[in-house]
């Protein structure tokens, strides 16, 4: 349909081989679907010849425009910033490492074409991962569910098109601590799943080791849900249930059976056992305290050093 405008925004971190197969495999898809394009590139602090290669993805195609960050910022950070960069009436998030395969993007279109304002795409196969990764993530797609409330689709990545409205509404969002997967689903609007095979990456490694995911998962929690902090007033209420229970049993014990006054081993079990819930709770606390004071500092979630191509390509090529 002339006159409708797509724009597929690309996070990259250290990428340099990967931008001219993701160009060769995207734009001929693009052209195919009868729409003005362009593609937007995120540069996220890459260290290696990423943004070389996308300057000349740049000068040899007018429809790709592309932003750089002054530094890493966390691919969160680099979708929230494609979402403000982006123009056109639909937008696509998709990875750099052609995971998210652009043969997908037609059936994207058609779904928003017939109305969704959202279109989730879902890993169907992904015997890419490892079996490690894919467990932990199913473990923390089930956590997720049971502290959010599960409105989480299952086997949902960012590979997803919005329509300008739900990336309006997803404008409108200044959180720092960033779960853009649950934000999508947070904002509501009718949405349709696309299920898609997850190659292997062509080139170079995953950005994300365990440490880097499990604080996506501990930030993906805090954000969504308070029942981390909550708990502890239940679990505080029956411990002190329970030594009520233990005090009188006690009393009675004395009263009536014998006093005895071993009873080493059960102290220092119990000190060191409710230390540690005591610990715990407040190191759930200091998770929490920790993103409010990142909340209330209110840096901006990144910084763009360049643009590169006319912000206006989209308008001049329409
Ligand atoms: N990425 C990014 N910033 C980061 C980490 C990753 O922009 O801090 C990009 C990366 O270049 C890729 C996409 O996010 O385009 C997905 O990353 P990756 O393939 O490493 O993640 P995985 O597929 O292993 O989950
Ligand atoms: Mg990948």
């Amino acid at each position: 349909m002339p006159g409708q405008s797509l724009c597929v925004i690309v996070p990259v971190l250290n990428e340099e081989r990967m931008i001219d197969p993701l160009m060769a495999a995207l734009v001929p898809v693009l052209e195919g679907l009868d729409l003005d394009w362009t593609v937007l590139f995120v540069d996220d602090g890459s260290t290696d010849g990423t943004l070389a290669q996308i300057r000349a993805a740049a000068a040899r195609e007018s429809r790709v425009r592309a932003i750089s960050f002054s530094r890493n910022f966390g691919k969160e950070q680099a979708m929230a910033a494609g979402l403000r960069f982006a123009k056109g009436d639909a937008v696509i998030l998709m990875d750099g490492d052609l995971q998210h395969p652009p043969a997908a993007i037609g059936e994207f279109v058609a779904r928003w074409r017939q109305g969704a304002k959202i279109v989730f795409g879902q890993r169907g196969n992904w015997q890419a991962e490892t079996g490690m990764r894919r467990r932990a993530s199913d473990a923390f797609h089930a956590t997720f569910g049971v502290l959010a409330g599960g409105r989480l689709p299952r086997g949902i990545v960012d590979f997803v098109l919005l329509d300008r409205t739900a990336v309006a509404a997803m404008n409108q969002l200044d959180e720092r601590t960033r779960f853009t997967k649950g934000l999508f689903a947070w904002i509501g609007f009718n949405a349709a799943v696309v299920p898609f095979d997850a190659p292997a990456r062509l080139h170079g490694v995953t950005k994300f080791n365990f440490r880097k995911l499990l604080r996506f998962a501990l930030d993906g929690i805090a954000a969504f849900s308070t029942l981390p902090l909550r708990v502890w007033t239940v679990v505080g209420g029956l411990i002190s249930l329970g030594a009520l229970l233990y005090a009188l049993y006690f009393f009675l014990k004395t009263l009536f059976v014998s006093s005895s006054v071993p009873g080493f081993p059960s102290i220092i079990v119990s000190i060191m056992f409710f230390s540690g819930v005591q610990l715990l709770s407040l190191g759930v606390i200091g998770e929490y305290i920790g993103r409010i004071f990142d909340e209330v500092k209110h840096r901006p979630l990144y910084i763009v050093a360049e643009e590169i191509g006319a912000p206006t390509a989209n308008a001049a090529d329409g």
